[in-house]
């Protein structure tokens, strides 16, 4: 069987060495020129169930472990006059530790023989939609197969073959303002892990990477169409009155400053199972940014190589069965991350995120889209030494 997965993101990889694992050859088409094309962005937080799952069960566990960042679940929350409402120290749970997207990457793609990604093939159309399946890429090439797997983020060229719904706009935007670099002192109040201030219906984030460095963003609400009028001298003006902790933090940020808008695919998307064709990932359920997209994408490439492992004979009845499943799996997620995502917005983020923070331990540490680790035997300090001078 002729399989193609599209996109070479967190899903696409993991299905990729999922397959290879039980040794059934696949080839991944990448719109990027090459690995490093484009810079991957901050880092991820790895849950127990779905992200480490995936990795553990992909023959990678030795390798994760060599890039996981368990005192990256460290986590402050303040508001945005400076007061901190939670400082939350990672006794090294390792249950959501951090990784860098660029080093899960890197894992991902050594795993794999050599010329199973493609790279700078950019899907543009699929012909014979509903027989064996020529892809068109924009580089003139073209290629047919048996199975065609959607891979391919937010804006997939596959989604379109098997449903009519489109992302539409979350009502919030992202500044990513780029990084602090390694031992800047406005960045201290980061510490090791993620540091979140809140307040008049948007968040400053600072999040520590591998390297040292801390990557600087904004979250807030926007109108649809946003992105395109956004301008990075307003920042200084979204941010008039903010405590000098923060605004030195965003201040330090080296850009440069990329604006996006956040979008979604409706809750619960579902399509008629088709055989030969199928999505995974974003491409199959797009939510807010609240820390599952990545983890239910892995799980996603995970559950799908396996239900193909299972059943070589019948992979119509193997897709099925998946989509079903990842169906159940991920619409409740995709819920309790709108539901998440209203709240870090709302005009009483910081004191509602203080609340969340403070449930019996148990209930917090028990998975579910929330900003950042914290487990049953995490310590949280209601207020702490942080200097917010
Ligand atoms: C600001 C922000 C912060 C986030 N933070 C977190 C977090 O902390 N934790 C978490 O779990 N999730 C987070 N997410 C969500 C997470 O990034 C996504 O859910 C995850 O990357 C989805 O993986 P994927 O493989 O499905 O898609 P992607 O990662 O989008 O990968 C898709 C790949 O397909 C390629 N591609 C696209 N179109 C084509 C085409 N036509 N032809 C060929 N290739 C194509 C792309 O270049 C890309 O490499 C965040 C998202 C955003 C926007």
């Amino acid at each position: 069987m002729r399989i193609a997965i599209v996109g070479a993101g967190p899903a696409g990889l993991v299905l990729a060495r999922v397959l290879h694992r039980h040794g059934i050859p696949a080839t991944v088409r990448e719109a990027d020129a090459s690995p490093d094309a484009r810079p991957q962005g901050g880092c991820l937080d790895l849950h127990t169930g779905s992200g480490q799952r995936a990795m553990y069960e992909a023959g990678l566990g030795a390798e994760f472990e060599a890039i996981a960042r368990p005192e990256g679940e460290d986590h402050r929350i303040l508001d945005h006059t400076g007061t901190v409402l939670v400082d939350h120290e990672s006794a090294g749970t390792d249950e959501r530790p951090e990784v860098d997207r660029a080093d899960l990457r890197r894992v991902l793609l050594d795993s794999l023989p050599a010329g199973t990604v493609q790279w700078g093939r950019r899907l543009t159309g699929v012909d014979n939609p509903t027989s064996g399946r020529r892809l068109r890429f924009a580089d003139g090439t073209t290629v047919e197969c048996d199975l065609l797997i959607g891979a391919d983020g937010a804006f997939s060229r596959v989604r379109p073959l098997l449903t009519d719904a489109r992302p539409s706009s979350a009502g919030s935007g992202w500044i990513d303002l780029g990084t602090v670099a390694p031992g800047h002192p406005a960045a201290d109040v980061v510490g090791r892990g993620s540091f979140w201030a809140m307040g008049e219906e948007r968040v400053v984030g600072g999040q520590r990477r591998a390297g040292g460095e801390v990557g600087v963003s904004i979250s807030l609400r926007v109108a649809p169409g946003w992105g395109a009028a956004f301008d990075v001298a307003d920042v200084p003006e979204l941010l008039r009155g903010w405590a000098p902790v923060v605004r030195r933090l965003v201040e330090a940020a080296e850009g440069p400053a990329v604006a996006r808008e956040l979008m979604v695919t409706p809750v619960g998307m579902t399509w008629r199972s088709t055989p030969g064709v199928t999505l995974i990932g974003d491409a199959a359920h797009l939510m807010p940014p609240v820390g599952e997209g990545a983890n239910q994408a892995m799980l996603d490439g995970l559950e799908l190589g396996l239900a193909l492992a299972a059943k070589p004979d019948d992979p119509a009845a193997a897709v099925a069965a998946f989509e079903a499943e990842m169906t159940a799996r991920t619409t409740p997620i995709a819920e309790e991350s709108a539901r998440m995502q209203a709240m870090l917005l709302a005009p009483t983020a910081a004191q509602d995120m203080a609340r969340f923070f403070s449930r019996p331990a148990v209930a917090a540490g028990a998975g579910g889209p929330r900003p950042g680790g914290g487990g049953p035997d995490s310590r949280r300090r209601p207020r702490s030494g942080v200097d917010t001078a």
